[in-house]
């Protein structure tokens, strides 16, 4: 088969299962350590390999894409491409694809962790308990907020806003509002009873707990910034799954601080390992690793869904994932 010759890079370990199947379809190469590749090793990367597969911790940028003219397929392990410089990739001919749709539940699962989290203060509980602070049960101990009947107002009602709000409206009886460029299908509309708001300070403004759903990238940078936190309710809380991007987490932190915010619960950040370090104290604030899409089935179809470009680039069809 002709696609056996091409040359793939992974830059970081992907499941067992996966890695064998792209090998005995591809020469397959990967790091066995597992480490970040420098900005400088991914763009003589691009002279080396037919098919780069990054992730969301690679900075695909227009230097790196100018690293060679060998690479033809970009195919990123993970839905959001906001580390890839698609204008760059595109003016080189260079396809990319993602992986829409299999990651979609788990990460929709870890929203409501951290909506629940933060609305009970599981966080806090654990670390009081764990410190041997916990001074047994009493009727105002760690008192948190009930979901149901509040306000969820998605920031984004595509894929993983629209399964957040199904879990949240038919799991918790949460009332389900959201913010988008345009109304979503009247179909979810219904189903969900979501009321659409044209503009994110009035859905601010309407919303006990706010999730947001949006992609990264240069259009949605700062969304959420200390004007945007002054627009939610008193005691309301923040979810963020999508990217560290869209929050200014100096403001955020001030309003944590400023007991202005109820609480926060964050899977993301903005410059990934790094944690702004105003956040590392606060209380009210439930801080998890990046782990939206970490379960083994999803990482599994994840990177099946990948590979299924890889094979399609290959035998020239059209590629299913496509982005640019
Ligand atoms: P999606 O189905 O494409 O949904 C994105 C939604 O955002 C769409 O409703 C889109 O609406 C809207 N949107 C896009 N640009 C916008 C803008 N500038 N202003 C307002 N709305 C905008 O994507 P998804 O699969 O739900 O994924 C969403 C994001 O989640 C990804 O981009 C990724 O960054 C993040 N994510 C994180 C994890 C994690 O591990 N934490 C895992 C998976 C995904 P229209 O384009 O129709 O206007």
């Amino acid at each position: 088969m002709a696609e056996e010759r091409l040359k793939v890079l992974l830059t970081r370990r992907w499941p067992e299962p996966v890695e064998r199947a792209i090998a005995e379809r591809f020469e397959l190469t990967l790091d066995s350590a597992d480490r970040p590749l420098s900005q400088t090793d991914l763009a003589s990367a691009m002279a080396e390999f037919d098919i780069l597969c990054p992730t969301v911790s690679d900075r695909i940028d227009a230097e790196v894409i100018a690293g060679g003219d060998r690479v033809k397929l970009i195919a990123n392990y993970g839905v959001g491409f906001d580390h890839i410089d698609l204008a760059a990739a595109e003016a080189r001919g260079i396809a990319v694809t993602n992986t829409p749709g299999v990651l979609t539940d788990a990460t929709a699962d870890i929203a409501l962790t951290l909506l629940l989290m933060a609305a009970r203060r599981a966080g806090e509980g654990e670390r009081e308990l764990r410190a041997g602070r916990w001074a047994g049960w009493r009727p105002t101990h760690l008192i948190g907020s009930a979901l149901a009947g509040k306000v969820l107002g998605l920031v984004g009602l595509g894929r993983i806003g629209i399964a957040t709000a199904r879990r949240a409206h038919h799991g918790f009886g949460m009332r389900i509002a959201y913010y988008g460029r345009r109304e979503a299908d009247p179909a979810v509309v219904e189903e969900l009873e979501a009321d659409y708001f044209a503009d994110l300070p009035g859905l601010l403004a309407a919303s006990d707990f706010v999730s947001l759903h949006v992609p990264g990238g240069a259009e949605t940078a700062h969304l959420i910034d200390a004007e945007a936190i002054a627009a939610m309710k008193p005691g309301a809380f923040l979810i963020n799954t999508a990217r560290g991007s869209l929050v200014d987490h100096e403001a955020l932190a001030e309003a944590l601080a400023n007991g202005h915010l109820g609480g926060a619960g964050l899977d993301v950040y903005p410059e990934e390992p790094a944690v702004p370090p105003a956040l590392l104290g606060l209380e009210n604030l439930v801080l998890l690793p990046h782990l939206g899409s970490a379960n083994e089935e999803t990482r599994v179809a994840m990177g099946m869904k990948a590979l299924a470009n890889a094979e399609a680039f290959a035998r020239g069809e059209a590629l299913p994932d496509r982005v640019v």
